[in-house]
């Protein structure tokens, strides 16, 4: 039996275990024109990617406790100093400094609003959201960036308040963890899995 490879760092190493990539035959590929007649072979991979999160790791690990973690530079000797950023920056962008870690939960509750949306019917390849995937552009007071995410629940107005919501019970620690909703939407009508 194979198993989905595994990793864990340990010592400062990455250790890992399990099948990382997985050898299987193809299909042949014919021709239907011409007699069946052989031109080629499929070939399935499957491989498991070793993707670190670095810096923003306290990021991911949050979304999946209910938080919304963003970054403050508080370099003195930096013109911008003060500066909220959201999404989340390792760095910033104007003294290259290691910015702060912040938890701005409570400023995305109270005053996130929606700066502008976009409403797709179709969607990219690997697409995992429901269509029409309502793309949202999110302002917060004090915080100098906008965050780009989707309404999970009814339709975006421009200005509308939207709450965060996570998903905690099953997470991917992916962005997919979190997702927005109007504000005064109840606790029952959030997609599965997903709480305030
Ligand atoms: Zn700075």
């Amino acid at each position: 039996m194979s198993m989905t490879g595994q990793v864990q760092i340990k010592k400062g190493q990455y250790k890992i275990k399990g099948d990382f990539h997985h050898l299987e035959f193809g299909e042949p590929i014919r021709m239907a024109d011409e007699n069946w007649r052989l031109a080629g072979i499929t070939n399935p991979r499957q491989l498991t990617h070793i993707h670190s999160y670095g810096g923003e790791a306290i990021f991911f690990e949050n979304l999946s406790k209910g938080k919304l973690m963003a970054t403050r530079c508080d370099n003195k000797k930096c013109e911008t100093k003060g500066s909220i950023y959201q999404p989340f920056r390792i760095h910033c962008p104007d003294c290259l400094g290691k910015n702060t870690v912040i938890d701005m939960t409570d400023i995305a509750k109270k005053t996130a609003k929606i700066h502008t949306f976009m409403v797709c019917e179709r969607s990219g390849a690997f697409n995992l959201l429901d269509k029409p995937i309502k793309f949202i552009n999110i302002e917060f007071d004090g915080v100098c960036t906008i965050l780009f995410s989707y309404l999970a629940i009814g339709e975006p107005k421009m200005g509308m308040s939207v709450v965060p919501i996570f998903q905690k019970l099953d997470p991917t620690y992916t962005i997919l963890d979190m997702a927005w909703v109007p504000k005064g939407t109840k606790e029952n009508q959030l997609p599965k899995g997903f709480s305030f």
